[in-house]
Protein backbone atom coordinates (compact mmCIF):
# COMPACT_ATOMS: atom_id res chain seq x y z
CA UNK A 1 0.00 0.00 0.00
CA UNK A 2 2.68 1.92 0.73
CA UNK A 3 4.34 1.52 -3.08
CA UNK A 4 1.17 2.43 -4.01
CA UNK A 5 0.17 5.89 -2.02
CA UNK A 6 3.39 7.01 -0.77
CA UNK A 7 2.40 8.08 2.67
CA UNK A 8 0.68 11.51 4.44
CA UNK A 9 -2.48 12.58 1.99
CA UNK A 10 -1.76 9.52 -0.24
CA UNK A 11 -1.79 7.08 2.49
CA UNK A 12 -4.81 8.57 4.52
CA UNK A 13 -7.33 8.67 1.75
CA UNK A 14 -6.79 5.14 1.43
CA UNK A 15 -7.39 4.03 4.46
CA UNK A 16 -10.34 6.54 5.25
CA UNK A 17 -11.68 5.40 2.07
CA UNK A 18 -11.48 2.19 2.77
CA UNK A 19 -12.50 2.18 6.14
CA UNK A 20 -15.75 5.44 6.32
CA UNK A 21 -19.12 5.26 4.47
CA UNK A 22 -19.33 7.90 2.07
CA UNK A 23 -22.88 8.98 3.30
CA UNK A 24 -21.97 9.38 6.85
CA UNK A 25 -22.61 12.17 8.61
CA UNK A 26 -19.53 14.40 9.30
CA UNK A 27 -20.53 14.98 13.11
CA UNK A 28 -21.42 11.47 13.48
CA UNK A 29 -19.63 8.68 15.47
CA UNK A 30 -19.66 6.69 11.51
CA UNK A 31 -17.19 9.86 10.65
CA UNK A 32 -13.22 8.49 10.57
CA UNK A 33 -10.58 10.64 10.54
CA UNK A 34 -6.88 9.39 9.77
CA UNK A 35 -3.62 11.43 11.24
CA UNK A 36 -0.56 10.14 8.74
CA UNK A 37 3.11 10.90 8.49
CA UNK A 38 5.14 10.07 5.63
CA UNK A 39 8.17 8.16 4.68
CA UNK A 40 10.49 11.30 4.72
CA UNK A 41 9.08 12.80 8.06
CA UNK A 42 12.20 12.16 10.82
CA UNK A 43 15.29 12.44 7.81
CA UNK A 44 16.84 16.03 7.35
CA UNK A 45 14.69 16.52 4.08
CA UNK A 46 13.96 20.30 3.34
CA UNK A 47 10.98 20.80 5.30
CA UNK A 48 9.99 17.66 6.03
CA UNK A 49 8.11 18.00 8.51
CA UNK A 50 4.00 18.20 7.46
CA UNK A 51 1.25 16.11 9.24
CA UNK A 52 -1.68 15.48 7.11
CA UNK A 53 -5.62 14.92 8.15
CA UNK A 54 -7.86 12.80 6.10
CA UNK A 55 -11.77 12.75 7.32
CA UNK A 56 -14.89 13.51 5.77
CA UNK A 57 -15.60 17.54 5.63
CA UNK A 58 -18.78 19.42 7.83
CA UNK A 59 -18.20 22.30 5.82
CA UNK A 60 -18.75 20.32 2.71
CA UNK A 61 -19.94 17.06 2.97
CA UNK A 62 -16.63 15.74 0.85
CA UNK A 63 -13.45 14.40 1.52
CA UNK A 64 -11.51 16.77 3.90
CA UNK A 65 -7.80 17.24 3.73
CA UNK A 66 -5.97 19.58 6.01
CA UNK A 67 -1.80 19.93 6.38
CA UNK A 68 0.46 21.42 8.73
CA UNK A 69 3.90 21.94 9.61
CA UNK A 70 6.21 22.77 13.07
CA UNK A 71 7.47 19.44 14.77
CA UNK A 72 4.27 17.26 15.90
CA UNK A 73 4.15 15.27 12.43
CA UNK A 74 8.12 14.42 13.15
CA UNK A 75 7.64 13.41 16.77
CA UNK A 76 4.90 11.13 15.74
CA UNK A 77 6.89 9.28 13.64
CA UNK A 78 9.59 9.15 15.52
CA UNK A 79 8.00 7.28 18.00
CA UNK A 80 7.47 4.68 15.10
CA UNK A 81 3.85 5.10 13.70
CA UNK A 82 3.19 5.94 10.48
CA UNK A 83 -0.66 6.76 10.57
CA UNK A 84 -3.40 6.87 13.64
CA UNK A 85 -7.22 6.06 12.62
CA UNK A 86 -9.83 7.40 14.72
CA UNK A 87 -12.87 6.27 14.50
CA UNK A 88 -16.56 6.24 16.77
CA UNK A 89 -16.78 8.78 19.93
CA UNK A 90 -16.16 8.79 23.40
CA UNK A 91 -18.65 9.25 25.78
CA UNK A 92 -16.57 12.05 27.78
CA UNK A 93 -13.37 14.02 26.62
CA UNK A 94 -10.23 12.23 26.16
CA UNK A 95 -7.15 12.53 24.86
CA UNK A 96 -4.35 9.63 23.18
CA UNK A 97 -1.11 9.72 24.62
CA UNK A 98 1.13 7.84 21.63
CA UNK A 99 4.45 6.99 22.89
CA UNK A 100 6.75 3.86 21.56
CA UNK A 101 5.84 1.31 23.26
CA UNK A 102 1.94 1.86 23.17
CA UNK A 103 -0.50 4.39 22.33
CA UNK A 104 -3.87 4.83 24.66
CA UNK A 105 -6.64 6.91 25.47
CA UNK A 106 -7.24 8.62 28.53
CA UNK A 107 -9.81 11.01 29.78
CA UNK A 108 -9.49 14.75 29.71
CA UNK A 109 -12.61 16.09 31.10
CA UNK A 110 -10.67 18.92 33.06
CA UNK A 111 -9.46 19.63 29.57
CA UNK A 112 -12.87 20.16 28.05
CA UNK A 113 -13.27 24.52 27.80
CA UNK A 114 -9.71 25.36 28.01
CA UNK A 115 -8.52 27.37 24.80
CA UNK A 116 -5.40 25.94 23.22
CA UNK A 117 -2.63 27.11 24.73
CA UNK A 118 -4.04 26.12 27.88
CA UNK A 119 -4.35 22.95 27.19
CA UNK A 120 -1.09 22.95 25.34
CA UNK A 121 0.75 24.17 28.95
CA UNK A 122 -1.03 21.41 31.14
CA UNK A 123 0.35 18.33 28.86
CA UNK A 124 3.48 19.35 28.85
CA UNK A 125 3.75 21.10 32.45
CA UNK A 126 6.78 20.08 34.44
CA UNK A 127 8.62 18.50 31.70
CA UNK A 128 12.28 19.35 31.15
CA UNK A 129 12.71 20.30 27.71
CA UNK A 130 14.35 17.34 26.41
CA UNK A 131 11.26 15.04 26.72
CA UNK A 132 8.37 17.57 26.22
CA UNK A 133 6.04 15.62 24.37
CA UNK A 134 4.11 17.47 21.23
CA UNK A 135 0.54 18.65 21.63
CA UNK A 136 -2.36 18.64 19.04
CA UNK A 137 -5.18 20.07 20.18
CA UNK A 138 -8.52 21.31 19.35
CA UNK A 139 -9.95 24.93 21.49
CA UNK A 140 -13.34 25.89 22.68
CA UNK A 141 -14.08 26.35 18.70
CA UNK A 142 -13.43 22.69 17.96
CA UNK A 143 -15.58 21.89 21.02
CA UNK A 144 -18.73 23.89 20.16
CA UNK A 145 -18.72 22.03 16.62
CA UNK A 146 -18.15 25.24 14.71
CA UNK A 147 -17.50 24.07 11.49
CA UNK A 148 -14.63 26.21 10.36
CA UNK A 149 -12.65 24.87 13.37
CA UNK A 150 -8.79 23.80 13.11
CA UNK A 151 -6.88 21.32 15.20
CA UNK A 152 -3.76 23.46 16.60
CA UNK A 153 -0.01 22.35 17.52
CA UNK A 154 2.37 24.23 19.48
CA UNK A 155 -0.02 26.86 19.80
CA UNK A 156 0.06 28.31 16.56
CA UNK A 157 0.19 25.62 13.60
CA UNK A 158 -3.02 25.05 12.69
CA UNK A 159 -4.69 22.11 10.42
CA UNK A 160 -7.39 24.95 9.60
CA UNK A 161 -9.17 23.62 6.25
CA UNK A 162 -12.45 21.89 5.64
CA UNK A 163 -12.94 21.92 9.84
CA UNK A 164 -11.39 19.04 11.53
CA UNK A 165 -11.53 20.43 14.95
CA UNK A 166 -15.38 19.97 14.46
CA UNK A 167 -14.94 16.29 13.90
CA UNK A 168 -12.76 16.09 16.74
CA UNK A 169 -15.05 18.16 18.97
CA UNK A 170 -17.80 15.67 17.74
CA UNK A 171 -15.89 12.76 18.95
CA UNK A 172 -14.96 14.23 22.29
CA UNK A 173 -11.26 13.89 20.93
CA UNK A 174 -9.76 17.20 23.12
CA UNK A 175 -6.19 16.38 22.20
CA UNK A 176 -2.73 14.04 20.82
CA UNK A 177 0.16 14.03 22.80
CA UNK A 178 3.25 12.55 21.18
CA UNK A 179 6.85 11.48 22.52
CA UNK A 180 9.00 9.58 20.24
CA UNK A 181 12.69 9.62 19.75
CA UNK A 182 13.07 6.69 17.19
CA UNK A 183 15.97 7.15 14.21
CA UNK A 184 15.39 6.98 10.71
CA UNK A 185 17.23 4.38 8.92
CA UNK A 186 17.93 4.67 5.07
CA UNK A 187 17.82 1.89 2.78
CA UNK A 188 20.55 4.03 0.49
CA UNK A 189 22.07 6.84 2.07
CA UNK A 190 24.20 7.68 -1.03
CA UNK A 191 20.85 8.51 -3.33
CA UNK A 192 19.10 10.00 -0.17
CA UNK A 193 21.90 12.73 -0.13
CA UNK A 194 22.07 13.00 -3.94
CA UNK A 195 18.94 14.37 -3.92
CA UNK A 196 19.58 16.09 -0.23
CA UNK A 197 22.45 18.27 -2.18
CA UNK A 198 20.71 19.28 -5.07
CA UNK A 199 17.27 20.33 -3.23
CA UNK A 200 19.43 22.38 -1.00
CA UNK A 201 21.21 23.79 -3.62
CA UNK A 202 18.35 24.83 -5.44
CA UNK A 203 16.41 26.55 -2.55
CA UNK A 204 19.81 28.45 -1.86
CA UNK A 205 19.18 29.54 -5.97
CA UNK A 206 15.63 30.95 -6.35
CA UNK A 207 14.80 34.12 -4.69
CA UNK A 208 11.45 33.53 -2.72
CA UNK A 209 13.18 30.18 -1.14
CA UNK A 210 16.55 31.60 -0.77
CA UNK A 211 15.29 35.47 0.68
CA UNK A 212 11.49 36.69 0.76
CA UNK A 213 9.85 34.38 2.87
CA UNK A 214 12.90 34.19 5.47
CA UNK A 215 12.89 38.38 5.56
CA UNK A 216 9.42 38.69 4.48
CA UNK A 217 7.19 35.66 5.66
CA UNK A 218 4.45 34.55 3.78
CA UNK A 219 2.91 37.95 3.92
CA UNK A 220 5.88 39.43 1.84
CA UNK A 221 2.98 38.04 -0.72
CA UNK A 222 1.08 40.71 0.00
CA UNK A 223 2.43 43.03 -2.58
CA UNK A 224 3.27 40.51 -5.22
CA UNK A 225 0.37 39.13 -5.49
CA UNK A 226 -1.58 42.81 -5.95
CA UNK A 227 1.67 43.69 -8.47
CA UNK A 228 0.08 40.57 -10.83
CA UNK A 229 -3.81 42.19 -9.51
CA UNK A 230 -5.06 38.88 -7.60
CA UNK A 231 -5.47 40.37 -4.27
CA UNK A 232 -8.76 40.27 -3.22
CA UNK A 233 -10.92 43.12 -1.57
CA UNK A 234 -14.44 43.13 0.48
CA UNK A 235 -15.53 39.74 -0.15
CA UNK A 236 -14.56 39.84 -3.49
CA UNK A 237 -16.09 42.78 -4.85
CA UNK A 238 -13.14 43.83 -6.95
CA UNK A 239 -9.06 44.24 -6.87
CA UNK A 240 -8.46 47.84 -5.98
CA UNK A 241 -6.52 48.62 -3.25
CA UNK A 242 -5.03 52.15 -2.10
CA UNK A 243 -1.44 51.46 -2.89
CA UNK A 244 -0.61 53.16 0.83
CA UNK A 245 -3.42 51.51 2.74
CA UNK A 246 -1.82 48.05 1.30
CA UNK A 247 1.99 48.87 2.71
CA UNK A 248 0.34 49.36 5.99
CA UNK A 249 -0.17 45.75 5.66
CA UNK A 250 2.66 43.94 3.73
CA UNK A 251 5.73 41.58 5.16
CA UNK A 252 8.12 44.63 4.94
CA UNK A 253 5.91 46.81 7.50
CA UNK A 254 5.15 43.35 9.64
CA UNK A 255 8.94 43.18 9.84
CA UNK A 256 9.46 46.62 10.53
CA UNK A 257 7.10 46.60 13.55
CA UNK A 258 5.63 43.67 15.01
CA UNK A 259 8.14 41.36 14.15
CA UNK A 260 10.29 40.18 17.17
CA UNK A 261 12.01 37.28 15.29
CA UNK A 262 12.16 34.57 12.05
CA UNK A 263 11.44 30.94 12.91
CA UNK A 264 11.24 27.84 11.31
CA UNK A 265 9.54 24.42 11.23
CA UNK A 266 11.80 21.22 11.64
CA UNK A 267 14.14 20.58 8.68
CA UNK A 268 13.41 23.89 6.68
CA UNK A 269 16.14 26.16 5.47
CA UNK A 270 13.57 28.67 4.46
CA UNK A 271 12.33 29.62 8.05
CA UNK A 272 9.01 32.27 6.85
CA UNK A 273 7.40 31.70 10.85
CA UNK A 274 6.68 35.19 12.17
CA UNK A 275 7.26 35.80 16.02
CA UNK A 276 5.47 38.48 16.28
CA UNK A 277 4.39 41.00 19.61
CA UNK A 278 0.87 43.49 19.64
CA UNK A 279 1.73 45.40 22.95
CA UNK A 280 1.77 42.56 26.03
CA UNK A 281 0.52 39.53 23.91
CA UNK A 282 2.92 37.71 21.59
CA UNK A 283 2.25 34.80 18.97
CA UNK A 284 2.77 33.75 15.43
CA UNK A 285 1.97 35.09 12.33
CA UNK A 286 -0.14 36.76 10.52
CA UNK A 287 0.79 34.77 7.24
CA UNK A 288 -0.59 36.33 3.62
CA UNK A 289 -3.36 34.25 3.87
CA UNK A 290 -4.51 35.38 7.50
CA UNK A 291 -3.25 38.57 6.89
CA UNK A 292 -5.11 39.17 3.48
CA UNK A 293 -8.42 37.38 4.53
CA UNK A 294 -9.20 39.09 7.65
CA UNK A 295 -7.55 42.27 5.84
CA UNK A 296 -8.38 43.87 2.86
CA UNK A 297 -10.91 40.87 2.12
CA UNK A 298 -12.83 42.52 5.10
CA UNK A 299 -11.77 46.27 4.32
CA UNK A 300 -9.76 46.33 6.82
CA UNK A 301 -5.88 47.65 6.72
CA UNK A 302 -5.31 47.40 10.76
CA UNK A 303 -1.94 45.17 10.67
CA UNK A 304 -2.37 45.14 14.69
CA UNK A 305 -6.49 44.10 14.70
CA UNK A 306 -5.38 41.83 12.26
CA UNK A 307 -2.51 40.27 14.22
CA UNK A 308 -4.36 40.33 17.58
CA UNK A 309 -7.41 38.50 15.68
CA UNK A 310 -4.97 36.05 14.46
CA UNK A 311 -3.57 35.18 17.80
CA UNK A 312 -7.34 35.18 19.35
CA UNK A 313 -8.14 32.15 16.38
CA UNK A 314 -4.92 30.15 17.14
CA UNK A 315 -6.18 30.23 20.66
CA UNK A 316 -9.60 29.24 20.25
CA UNK A 317 -9.28 27.12 17.22
CA UNK A 318 -10.25 28.47 13.98
CA UNK A 319 -9.34 28.74 10.63
CA UNK A 320 -8.33 32.38 9.52
CA UNK A 321 -9.22 32.01 5.92
CA UNK A 322 -12.68 30.17 6.47
CA UNK A 323 -13.23 33.11 9.12
CA UNK A 324 -12.08 35.64 7.50
CA UNK A 325 -14.44 34.60 4.39
CA UNK A 326 -17.55 34.38 6.15
CA UNK A 327 -17.06 37.49 8.15
CA UNK A 328 -16.55 39.05 4.70
CA UNK A 329 -19.50 37.64 3.01
CA UNK A 330 -21.61 39.11 6.28
CA UNK A 331 -20.10 42.41 6.03
CA UNK A 332 -21.43 42.47 2.32
CA UNK A 333 -25.08 41.18 3.35
CA UNK A 334 -24.54 44.18 6.53
CA UNK A 335 -24.17 46.49 4.04
CA UNK A 336 -26.68 45.56 1.51
CA UNK A 337 -29.15 45.86 4.52
CA UNK A 338 -29.41 41.56 4.64
CA UNK A 339 -28.04 41.34 7.57
CA UNK A 340 -29.28 44.51 10.54
CA UNK A 341 -28.36 45.53 13.67
CA UNK A 342 -31.00 43.82 14.93
CA UNK A 343 -29.02 40.54 13.61
CA UNK A 344 -25.79 41.91 14.58
CA UNK A 345 -26.72 42.81 18.25
CA UNK A 346 -25.60 46.68 17.77
CA UNK A 347 -22.49 45.80 15.64
CA UNK A 348 -21.53 47.66 13.07
CA UNK A 349 -20.32 45.12 10.86
CA UNK A 350 -19.33 47.32 7.66
CA UNK A 351 -16.02 46.61 5.73
CA UNK A 352 -13.11 48.37 7.15
CA UNK A 353 -14.70 47.74 10.94
CA UNK A 354 -11.20 46.23 12.21
CA UNK A 355 -12.93 46.74 16.02
CA UNK A 356 -15.48 44.27 14.95
CA UNK A 357 -12.79 41.53 14.00
CA UNK A 358 -11.83 40.07 17.65
CA UNK A 359 -15.46 40.13 18.46
CA UNK A 360 -16.72 38.23 15.59
CA UNK A 361 -13.86 35.50 16.82
CA UNK A 362 -15.20 35.01 20.13
CA UNK A 363 -18.90 35.42 19.10
CA UNK A 364 -18.36 32.41 16.37
CA UNK A 365 -16.39 30.42 18.38
CA UNK A 366 -18.50 30.51 21.73
CA UNK A 367 -21.58 30.43 19.10
CA UNK A 368 -23.70 33.54 20.42
CA UNK A 369 -25.75 35.75 18.62
CA UNK A 370 -25.20 35.84 14.72
CA UNK A 371 -21.92 34.30 15.71
CA UNK A 372 -23.91 31.08 16.00
CA UNK A 373 -25.30 31.63 12.39
CA UNK A 374 -21.24 32.34 11.04
CA UNK A 375 -20.29 29.19 12.82
CA UNK A 376 -21.66 27.40 9.82
CA UNK A 377 -19.74 29.20 7.39
CA UNK A 378 -20.42 31.70 4.89
CA UNK A 379 -22.46 29.59 2.24
CA UNK A 380 -24.73 28.28 5.28
CA UNK A 381 -25.25 32.19 6.46
CA UNK A 382 -25.93 33.37 3.09
CA UNK A 383 -28.31 30.62 2.63
CA UNK A 384 -30.48 31.74 5.52
CA UNK A 385 -30.23 35.39 4.52
CA UNK A 386 -31.71 34.14 1.05
CA UNK A 387 -28.72 35.41 -0.54
CA UNK A 388 -26.42 32.50 -1.15
CA UNK A 389 -24.82 34.47 -4.33
CA UNK A 390 -22.66 36.55 -1.74
CA UNK A 391 -20.82 33.64 -0.32
CA UNK A 392 -17.79 33.37 -2.11
CA UNK A 393 -17.12 29.35 -1.85
CA UNK A 394 -16.77 26.04 -3.93
CA UNK A 395 -18.48 23.33 -2.79
CA UNK A 396 -19.07 25.06 0.62
CA UNK A 397 -15.95 26.20 1.50
CA UNK A 398 -14.67 29.62 1.44
CA UNK A 399 -11.94 30.76 -1.64
CA UNK A 400 -8.65 31.88 0.44
CA UNK A 401 -6.71 35.22 -1.15
CA UNK A 402 -6.45 34.68 -4.53
CA UNK A 403 -8.86 35.90 -6.68
CA UNK A 404 -9.69 33.49 -9.75
CA UNK A 405 -10.57 36.29 -12.17
CA UNK A 406 -6.63 37.14 -12.48
CA UNK A 407 -6.30 33.72 -13.62
CA UNK A 408 -7.93 30.76 -15.19
CA UNK A 409 -5.18 28.35 -13.92
CA UNK A 410 -6.26 29.40 -10.36
CA UNK A 411 -9.95 29.56 -11.29
CA UNK A 412 -9.57 25.70 -12.41
CA UNK A 413 -7.89 24.73 -9.25
CA UNK A 414 -10.24 26.19 -6.98
CA UNK A 415 -12.98 24.49 -9.48
CA UNK A 416 -11.36 21.54 -9.47
CA UNK A 417 -9.98 20.82 -5.77
CA UNK A 418 -11.27 17.84 -4.48
CA UNK A 419 -11.57 19.59 -0.87
CA UNK A 420 -13.45 23.09 -1.89
CA UNK A 421 -11.61 25.92 -2.65
CA UNK A 422 -8.09 25.66 -1.18
CA UNK A 423 -5.19 26.97 -2.83
CA UNK A 424 -3.00 24.10 -2.03
CA UNK A 425 -5.10 21.32 -2.50
CA UNK A 426 -6.82 22.87 -5.82
CA UNK A 427 -2.89 23.40 -7.48
CA UNK A 428 -0.54 26.26 -5.89
CA UNK A 429 -0.76 27.93 -9.22
CA UNK A 430 0.55 31.50 -7.81
CA UNK A 431 3.70 29.15 -7.66
CA UNK A 432 3.75 29.10 -11.61
CA UNK A 433 4.13 33.03 -11.09
CA UNK A 434 6.87 33.26 -9.76
CA UNK A 435 8.91 30.32 -11.85
CA UNK A 436 9.71 32.63 -14.47
CA UNK A 437 8.25 35.98 -13.69
CA UNK A 438 4.57 36.83 -14.26
CA UNK A 439 4.47 36.80 -17.65
CA UNK A 440 5.18 33.00 -18.32
CA UNK A 441 2.28 31.96 -16.23
CA UNK A 442 -0.68 30.82 -18.86
CA UNK A 443 -3.17 33.16 -17.23
CA UNK A 444 -5.77 33.28 -19.58
CA UNK A 445 -5.20 30.07 -21.29
CA UNK A 446 -7.78 27.69 -21.94
CA UNK A 447 -5.70 25.48 -23.45
CA UNK A 448 -3.01 25.22 -21.30
CA UNK A 449 -4.41 25.92 -17.86
CA UNK A 450 -5.92 22.00 -17.51
CA UNK A 451 -3.16 20.74 -18.10
CA UNK A 452 -0.90 23.31 -15.99
CA UNK A 453 -3.45 23.19 -12.88
CA UNK A 454 -3.28 18.75 -13.12
CA UNK A 455 0.40 19.49 -12.67
CA UNK A 456 0.31 21.61 -10.00
CA UNK A 457 -2.28 19.47 -7.95
CA UNK A 458 -0.42 16.55 -8.53
CA UNK A 459 2.68 18.18 -7.47
CA UNK A 460 0.92 19.20 -4.50
CA UNK A 461 -0.84 15.61 -3.81
CA UNK A 462 3.25 14.16 -3.83
CA UNK A 463 4.41 17.34 -1.19
CA UNK A 464 1.43 16.37 1.08
CA UNK A 465 2.09 12.50 0.40
CA UNK A 466 5.90 13.40 1.20
CA UNK A 467 5.15 15.65 4.06
CA UNK A 468 6.98 19.07 2.52
CA UNK A 469 6.17 22.09 2.57
CA UNK A 470 4.48 24.08 -0.59
CA UNK A 471 6.96 26.79 -0.71
CA UNK A 472 9.48 24.12 -1.76
CA UNK A 473 7.54 24.14 -5.04
CA UNK A 474 8.89 28.22 -5.56
CA UNK A 475 12.68 26.48 -6.53
CA UNK A 476 11.93 23.06 -8.07
CA UNK A 477 9.13 20.26 -8.22
CA UNK A 478 9.67 16.42 -8.05
CA UNK A 479 12.95 15.17 -8.77
CA UNK A 480 15.23 16.07 -5.73
CA UNK A 481 12.24 14.40 -3.60
CA UNK A 482 12.48 11.30 -5.85
CA UNK A 483 15.91 10.49 -4.89
CA UNK A 484 15.65 11.68 -1.19
CA UNK A 485 12.42 9.20 -1.29
CA UNK A 486 13.96 5.97 -2.95
CA UNK A 487 16.67 6.43 -0.69
CA UNK A 488 14.92 6.24 2.40
CA UNK A 489 12.44 3.38 1.69
CA UNK A 490 14.54 1.50 -1.08
CA UNK A 491 11.39 1.62 -2.77
CA UNK A 492 11.85 2.40 -6.57
CA UNK A 493 9.83 5.89 -6.79
CA UNK A 494 11.24 7.45 -10.12
CA UNK A 495 9.52 10.52 -10.99
CA UNK A 496 7.28 8.58 -13.95
CA UNK A 497 6.26 6.22 -10.75
CA UNK A 498 5.78 9.19 -8.51
CA UNK A 499 3.76 11.11 -11.16
CA UNK A 500 1.31 7.57 -11.37
CA UNK A 501 1.14 7.61 -7.47
CA UNK A 502 -0.40 11.48 -7.73
CA UNK A 503 -2.95 10.74 -10.36
CA UNK A 504 -4.01 7.15 -8.59
CA UNK A 505 -4.31 9.63 -5.33
CA UNK A 506 -6.52 12.19 -7.39
CA UNK A 507 -8.90 9.61 -8.53
CA UNK A 508 -9.06 7.82 -5.80
CA UNK A 509 -10.23 11.73 -4.19
CA UNK A 510 -12.67 11.52 -6.70
CA UNK A 511 -14.17 8.23 -6.22
CA UNK A 512 -15.25 9.11 -2.79
CA UNK A 513 -16.82 12.86 -3.43
CA UNK A 514 -18.48 10.79 -6.25
CA UNK A 515 -19.88 8.42 -3.37
CA UNK A 516 -20.56 11.10 -1.17
CA UNK A 517 -22.88 13.06 -3.76
CA UNK A 518 -20.68 15.14 -5.79
CA UNK A 519 -21.85 15.76 -9.52
CA UNK A 520 -19.84 18.07 -12.35
CA UNK A 521 -22.12 20.68 -11.19
CA UNK A 522 -19.88 21.37 -7.80
CA UNK A 523 -17.15 21.75 -10.23
CA UNK A 524 -17.53 25.16 -10.60
CA UNK A 525 -17.04 29.23 -9.22
CA UNK A 526 -19.57 31.62 -7.39
CA UNK A 527 -21.14 33.56 -10.20
CA UNK A 528 -19.85 36.98 -9.58
CA UNK A 529 -16.69 35.49 -11.21
CA UNK A 530 -18.57 35.75 -14.52
CA UNK A 531 -20.60 38.30 -14.59
CA UNK A 532 -18.59 41.22 -12.21
CA UNK A 533 -15.17 41.94 -14.30
CA UNK A 534 -12.11 43.00 -12.13
CA UNK A 535 -9.28 45.48 -13.97
CA UNK A 536 -6.14 43.57 -13.67
CA UNK A 537 -3.55 45.94 -15.37
CA UNK A 538 -5.82 48.46 -17.68
CA UNK A 539 -7.94 45.18 -18.78
CA UNK A 540 -11.30 43.84 -17.21
CA UNK A 541 -11.07 40.25 -16.89
CA UNK A 542 -13.73 37.49 -15.58
CA UNK A 543 -13.91 34.24 -15.93
CA UNK A 544 -16.95 33.34 -18.28
CA UNK A 545 -19.24 30.37 -17.96
CA UNK A 546 -18.51 29.04 -21.38
CA UNK A 547 -14.49 29.28 -19.92
CA UNK A 548 -15.73 27.20 -16.81
CA UNK A 549 -17.31 24.54 -18.73
CA UNK A 550 -14.20 24.27 -21.54
CA UNK A 551 -11.97 24.01 -18.96
CA UNK A 552 -14.03 21.76 -16.67
CA UNK A 553 -14.51 19.52 -19.44
CA UNK A 554 -11.36 19.30 -20.55
CA UNK A 555 -9.42 19.13 -17.20
CA UNK A 556 -11.57 15.67 -16.60
CA UNK A 557 -10.12 14.81 -19.84
CA UNK A 558 -6.54 15.22 -19.10
CA UNK A 559 -7.16 13.37 -15.91
CA UNK A 560 -9.05 10.69 -18.09
CA UNK A 561 -13.17 11.28 -16.24
CA UNK A 562 -15.61 10.95 -18.22
CA UNK A 563 -17.54 14.13 -19.46
CA UNK A 564 -19.19 13.83 -15.77
CA UNK A 565 -15.85 13.94 -14.00
CA UNK A 566 -15.97 9.68 -13.33
CA UNK A 567 -12.71 7.48 -13.69
CA UNK A 568 -13.25 4.69 -16.19
CA UNK A 569 -13.10 1.48 -15.36
CA UNK A 570 -9.99 1.13 -17.56
CA UNK A 571 -8.11 4.14 -15.28
CA UNK A 572 -9.12 2.35 -12.14
CA UNK A 573 -7.08 -0.66 -13.59
CA UNK A 574 -4.53 0.64 -14.72
CA UNK A 575 -3.83 3.00 -11.76
CA UNK A 576 -4.73 -0.62 -9.90
CA UNK A 577 -7.30 1.41 -7.60
CA UNK A 578 -9.53 -0.98 -6.13
CA UNK A 579 -13.01 0.81 -5.65
CA UNK A 580 -15.38 0.44 -2.99
CA UNK A 581 -17.53 -3.14 -3.35
CA UNK A 582 -20.94 -2.74 -3.43
S1 LIG B 1 8.61 27.39 4.69
FE1 LIG B 1 7.54 28.12 6.51
S2 LIG B 1 5.66 26.84 6.65
FE2 LIG B 1 7.07 25.83 5.21
S3 LIG B 1 8.15 24.34 6.47
FE3 LIG B 1 9.40 26.23 6.42
S4 LIG B 1 8.82 27.44 8.21
FE4 LIG B 1 7.25 25.83 7.91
Amino acid sequence: MAELYLGGRGLATRIFYDAVDPSCDPLGEDNVLVIAASPLLGTNAPTACRGHMVFKSPLTGLIGSSNSGGTWANAFKSAGYDLLVIRGKAPKPVMIDVKPEKAEIIQVSHLWGLDVHKTTEQLTANVPPANRPKVLCIGPAGENLVLMAGVVYDKNRVYGRCGPGAVWGSKKLKAIRVLGKMKIEYEDKEQYQSGLDQALYLMKQAPITKRLLRELGTSGLVELIDMIGMLPHRNFQDTLHNADDLTKVSGETLSKTLLEKSGACFACPIGCQRHTRVEDKKGEGPEYETTVMMGPQCGIYNLEAITRANYLCNELGLDTISFGGTVACAMELFEKGYITLDDTGGVELRFGEASALEKMVELVTFRRGLGDKLAEGSLRLAKLFNHPEFSMTVKGLEIPAYDPRASYTQALGYMTSPSGACHLRGGYAVSLAFFGGAKEIPRWSLVQSPIAIRNMQNLGILQDSLGICRFTGFAFPADPWSRMVSGVTGFDFSTARLEEVANRIATLERLFNLEAGATSEDDTLPERFSLEPILVGKEEKLVPREAVEKMREDYYEVRGWDERGKPSPYLLKSLRIKSRKK
